[in-house]
């Protein structure tokens, strides 16, 4: 498996890196985002912890391309904040319009030049979804009709299998959100997209955990990854990415 590290924007003020993790001709092709808001800590560690784990050999595809922007928005993350403006209504609504900020422009385009079949934006949010069908914390997201929703019943259900506390069952929402990257990536490139909420109000480390499992669950589920073994963030703890 062949991991390899790019820049997003070089040069610019918003420029970050990214990573891609190949192994073989051919396979599965999916795209993992995080940081898109710069203050969601634990999805940005989780999507930098996933690309140690390739660093080391120690999560290793069977076959495809897996490409991971860990953290999206450094501006944002630098001052850790959210974002001005809010990137992700920033995305391309239609085929025929453009993404309204150069930095979401990039990100579209890195997509659609790999054509992900898969595509995971990752985030938090308040609240708990068991307790409170209005929020978002502990859901994970995906458009109306998009192909992923079965898949995202079942990773669903095998997460609440594994999570003892029912106040943090995750729970689907299906709701479309123009300008957002799950919706342009549904939208645009027929991706199955999923946006993955974990709730701030729990522990960070749990948090980083879940957005850990979620992710290796979908990479099993695109037929990326054989092995029914999940990393977790304690497994890799004090390595650095490079
Ligand atoms: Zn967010």
């Amino acid at each position: 498996m062949r991991v390899t590290k790019h820049m997003l924007g070089k040069g610019s003020p918003w420029a970050t890196p990214y990573y891609i993790a190949t192994e073989g001709q051919g396979g599965p092709h999916v795209m993992v985002v995080a940081g898109i808001h710069g203050k969601e800590m634990a999805s940005i560690r989780a999507a930098e912890k996933l690309v140690e784990l390739l660093n080391q050999q120690k999560l290793r595809l069977s076959q495809g391309k897996l490409m991971i922007i860990p953290i999206v928005n450094q501006v944002a993350y630098r001052k850790r904040i959210r974002g001005v403006p809010d990137l992700n209504r920033t995305f391309p609504r239609t085929k025929k319009k453009a993404a309204t900020q150069p930095l979401a422009a990039a990100v579209f385009e890195l997509a659609r030049k790999h054509r992900p079949e898969w595509y995971l934006d990752l985030h938090e949010a308040n609240g708990l979804s068991q307790k409170d069908a209005k929020v978002l914390g502990q859901t994970l997201i995906t458009n109306s009709g998009n192909p992923a929703v079965p898949t995202v019943h079942r990773i669903i259900k095998r997460m609440n299998c594994s999570i003892k506390v029912k106040d943090q069952y995750f729970n689907i929402r299906l709701r479309e959100l123009p300008g957002s990257s799950r919706t342009a990536a549904a939208r645009i490139l027929g991706a199955r997209s999923v946006t993955v909420e974990t709730g701030w109000s729990l522990p960070k480390k749990v948090r980083i955990n879940y957005q850990m499992q979620i992710v290796q669950h979908f990479l099993r589920e695109a037929g990326m990854m054989k092995t029914n073994e999940v990393y977790l963030s304690a497994q890799v703890r004090g390595v650095g990415v490079t």
